[in-house]
């Protein structure tokens, strides 16, 4: 048993639900810092990201802003500390906060991908190793069928040189979204991955995800035999599912206010 919610939560929860089945067409502003912090709690609780990494959504569909948090860690974002951005990632006017140094990686792939409304930026352990060998990413798991359309790896020192590998300039940003190209996800080497997704909730469970198939395709490769893994049919007919996360928003979001106390 769950405690009744408070009336204004109740109907806060509501709209943001409407908002998502709706594709984000009618998000109010209040909904959206609502879902980026949402977003930023189950991504720490589900320990896709740590005192690190982050999230962000756009504000409408074509629109050349995007929401994301100031410069903390996901797990200590409030409404308080949402910051609007344009395609440039610089904060609107009036605006003094800084956000975070990799701020780039959304403005510059927004640019360049009308269909993404939100993109996570994550250091999982996990996916590293793929990121590092030449054995790729492949779907193993259907709840990560998405994998299967391409998962790439972005090299930093082919835009950059030797640098710190922080995606902290619109150049990097630039070659970091063109690595990226028409796909799901890219792995940056050494250093992480960057998610997206048509809604926040997609980004976010596709993270998820992600690092689930990472455990799981190192898993069954150390155990030495051959892998049978999700032939293209599948993760087609997988990918015509119109909203396959919808559950597991509502459950994380829970959970995330239970690990957050
Ligand atoms: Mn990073």
């Amino acid at each position: 048993m769950h405690a009744v919610p408070r009336r204004g939560f109740l109907f806060a929860g509501a709209a943001a639900m409407v908002t998502r089945l709706a594709g984000q067409q009618t998000a109010s502003r209040e909904s959206l810092v609502e879902d980026v912090v949402t977003a930023n709690h189950i991504l720490a609780a589900q320990e896709i990201v740590d005192a690190f990494g982050h999230v962000s959504v756009r504000t409408a569909p074509g629109a050349g802003r995007y929401l994301i948090s100031r410069s903390i860690a996901p797990a200590q974002v409030t409404a308080a500390d949402i910051m609007e951005l344009d395609l440039d990632s610089k904060p609107i006017a009036g605006e003094k906060r800084t956000s975070y140094r990799e701020r780039f990686i959304h403005g510059e792939i927004y640019r360049v991908r009308p269909d993404v409304m939100s993109i996570v930026h994550c250091h999982a352990p996990a996916l590293i190793p793929f990121s590092i060998t030449r054995i790729p990413l492949r779907p193993v798991y259907h709840n990560s069928s998405f994998v299967g359309e391409g998962v790439p790896v972005f090299e930093i020192r082919e835009a950059g040189g030797d640098t710190d590998l922080l995606v902290s300039t619109p150049d990097l940003g630039r070659a970091l979204a063109k690595a990226l190209g028409n796909k799901p996800a890219v792995l940056m080497r050494g250093h992480g991955a960057v998610i997206v997704g048509k809604s926040i909730i997609e980004s976010v469970a596709r993270s998820v995800y992600l690092e689930v198939n990472a455990r799981v395709q190192a898993q069954a490769m150390a155990m030495g035999a051959r892998i049978t893994y999700l032939d293209e049919g599948e993760v087609k007919k997988r990918a015509e599912d119109p909203d396959p996360y919808g559950r597991a928003w509502d459950l994380w979001k829970r959970q995330a206010l239970l690990s957050n106390r």
